[in-house]
């Protein structure tokens, strides 16, 4: 077990055990607060300090000092240069990002070194690590958000996008919170070599991926989507006879008009895993899905998830995270049509405004997983692991599962616009972070692109990283899975 002790006990303190509970959880690691560092300590494998200067007090326990940056000062210095430090030893991440830092002398072994100034930023000595960078920090603003609320530019659906963000939009391209954790516990592990590690995942598995489908149009096909397979560039079927019969197979395939629910778990059902597809209950405005819950056939796709271990989750329409009351009777509808009741949720279009935290809580939503960006990949709280929410005051109970991933992010021509060939390394990249951080990957694949008899690779791109998560240990999940295993951990 590791001890924390926080010098400074007014300002920061609450958001600093916030983030304590947060990566504890991330690492497997058990923490408790000390509170004083005189007298008997309990029996701990090694003690964090946080603050500005080491104490002066003998402590007899191996010691990782982390210096405590002025966090409402620095938080508020935007723009700036965002910073990368890198590592002298290949065992840990081998790049993180500096938001904040405080003033340590640096120690004889030098582990981190700021990357343009080569200040050193972590050092050792025999039982002791001096850490300049403030983790603690770092980890705060991004999972309570606090580059968006310094960031005034949002889209024509009240959303931030990564291009808005005042401090550079590269901070969000790796996951800084879980890098952090990993290397926080390595650190820890060399101080305390028996420290207990709990497993981070079910059955001791390295990782995670979750998976999930939005549910926002019933049949595969459209004109557009006929016109788009059809082009040659980008297809894996160069040859436009072989594209053609295999499009008209797909067409005449009565699964591609049914909502691809069968499909989908029994390929779930193949890897012994299961899926969350997220449902609207309502149509409120003219981009808000238009299928009918109540629809005796869609009640009975919704039976055949369910049968297969599947899990249905809201898809809240765009309505419905801005406006009060409308997100509660979404998820009662919902809940009449599954007869169960309703764990998660996933705003429509990705839309979360500054009221939508109240909303989902209001509407007493479990879990959320709508925190990523609409138009490019990458790591808006900085984490791939699930966390609970901060909403500036304090710690809330919602516990967010963040989307990393998206299949029209990807492929879509106003988006990344790549070939599935060309996808695969970019997926790929991402799954190996999550695989070297004991982390978790949250994707969505549409399920109306996620269907049988594919023409363009993408179904198949999505069976791919099935593949790979199970060659490579990884624990293939639904939402609710993960929401339950995060939770009862
Ligand atoms: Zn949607």
């Amino acid at each position: 077990m590791i001890g924390y002790f926080l010098q400074e006990k007014e300002t920061f303190a609450d958001r600093a055990r916030y983030v304590l509970r947060q990566l504890a959880r991330m690492m497997g690691v058990k923490m408790i607060e000390i509170n004083d560092l005189v007298g008997p300590l309990p029996a701990l494998d090694a003690l964090l300090i946080y603050g500005r200067s080491m104490p002066s007090v003998k402590i007899e326990l191996p010691i990782f000092f982390c210096a405590q940056a002025d966090y409402d000062q620095a938080a508020t210095l935007a723009p700036h240069d965002v910073r990368a430090i890198v590592t002298t030893e290949p065992d840990l991440p081998q790049k993180i990002i500096n938001l904040f830092s405080g003033h340590i002398q640096p120690l004889q072994n030098s582990i981190y070194a700021d990357e343009k100034s080569s200040q050193v930023m972590l050092s050792a000595s025999e039982n002791k690590i001096f850490c300049a960078v403030d983790i603690l920090a770092a980890c705060f603003y991004f999972l309570s958000l606090e580059n968006e609320r310094h960031a005034t530019q949002r889209d024509q659906f009240d959303r931030f996008q990564r291009q808005f963000s005042p401090v550079g939009e590269q901070i969000y391209d790796n996951p800084t919170v879980d890098r952090y954790a990993r290397l926080l516990r390595a650190l820890l592990l060399r101080l305390a070599p028996n420290m207990r590690i709990t497993p981070v995942w079910p059955d001791n598995r390295r990782f995670a991926v979750a998976l999930s489908h939005d549910v926002d149009r019933i049949p595969t096909w459209t004109i557009t989507k006929v016109r788009r397979v059809m082009r040659p560039q980008g297809s894996p079927y160069a040859n436009p006879i072989v594209r053609s019969c295999r499009l008209l197979r797909s067409l005449s395939c009565p699964e591609n008009w049914l909502g691809n629910f069968n499909y989908i778990s029994a390929l779930d059902r193949s890897y012994a895993a299961a899926s969350t597809f997220f449902f609207v209950s309502r149509h409120r405005q003219a981009l808000d899905p238009t299928y009918k819950m109540t629809s005796p056939w869609l009640r009975r796709g919704v039976a055949t998830l369910q049968r297969r271990g599947c899990d249905i989750g809201l898809h809240g329409t765009i309505p419905s995270a801005g406006a009060g009351g409308l997100l509660q009777l979404e998820k009662e509808a919902l809940e009449s049509v599954v007869d169960r009741e309703v764990l998660g949720n996933r705003q429509h279009y990705l839309c979360y405004s500054d009221a939508t935290l109240q909303l989902w809580r209001e509407a007493k939503i479990k879990y959320d997983s709508t925190l990523g960006f609409s138009d490019y990949i990458g790591y808006r709280c900085g984490t791939g692991f699930p966390f609970q929410m901060h909403d500036g005051d304090g710690q809330t109970p919602l516990l967010e599962i963040p989307l990393i991933l998206m299949d029209t992010v990807l492929f879509l021509e106003s988006k990344q616009h790549l070939a599935a060939a060309d996808a695969w390394p970019v997926v790929e990249r991402h799954l190996q972070e999550a695989r070297a951080n004991n982390g978790l990957l949250t994707i969505n694949w549409h399920s109306s692109d996620l269907h049988p008899i594919d023409v363009n690779g993408y179904s198949l791109l999505y069976i791919k990283i099935l593949n790979w998560t199970q060659e490579n240990g990884g624990w293939l999940a639904s939402l609710n899975q993960v929401y339950n295993w995060w939770t009862v951990r």
